[in-house]
């Protein structure tokens, strides 16, 4: 019913997470109704000039992130998150002020992805560099990130001066991080709990 050119891009918006195919035909209708090339551009700058931090794997606008160059960060002590998102949510809790280590994704077997498919030498090589004390896995409280929780303790059980600990349950079950309040977040790192 649509042009294609229109239809290709509602496939397109459809691609992306949260967007379903109504919302899709909204979004692309609204494009083509007003100028939005800017939104375009936006996308190809970013695929240009977007990097991974080479130590914590963060986005970043250079090599290193403002984190990892930051000097009053607490050097000794690493927080584990799946994804960017989940690191913000826990730098807006402003409760925390070690290192990060972005694991882009869980392990979850029912879609495929297996411990292999996160960088764990990454993370290893993190943890040598920096003289790292006490890691805490701050990953969903999901069957995935459970899992990927346990994979994390048996990437680490080389280093046996490490201290590994988990947010503590008050986590709603099935929660994601970045749609936990601060308060409670602040909590679960508080309280986290020695795996
Ligand atoms: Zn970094």
């Amino acid at each position: 019913m649509l042009p294609k050119v229109l239809s290709q891009l509602v496939e397109e918006l459809n691609r992306l997470p949260s967007i379903g195919n109504r919302s899709a035909q909204r979004l692309a209708l609204a494009i083509a109704k007003d100028d939005y090339t800017s939104l375009a551009q936006a996308i190809l700058d970013l695929k240009q000039g977007l990097m991974i931090c080479q130590y914590c794997q963060n986005y970043a606008d250079q090599k290193t992130c403002q984190i990892c160059l930051d000097p009053k960060r607490e050097s000794d002590r690493l927080l584990i998150v799946s994804s960017p998102t989940d690191l913000i949510a826990i730098e807006k809790t402003n409760n925390y002020r070690g290192l990060y280590f972005v694991l882009h994704g869980l392990v979850s077997p029912l879609n495929g992805v297996t411990e292999l498919d996160l960088r764990f030498d990454l993370l290893q090589a993190m943890i040598k560099g920096n003289q790292i004390e006490e890691v805490i896995v701050a990953t969903n409280a999901s069957l995935d990130g459970e899992t990927t929780a346990l994979y994390i303790a048996k990437a680490l059980a080389e280093f046996s001066q490490l201290k590994v600990s988990k947010l503590a349950q008050g986590m709603p079950m099935g929660g994601d991080i970045d749609y936990t309040d601060q308060l409670t977040l602040t909590r679960a790192i508080e309280n986290r709990q020695v795996i």
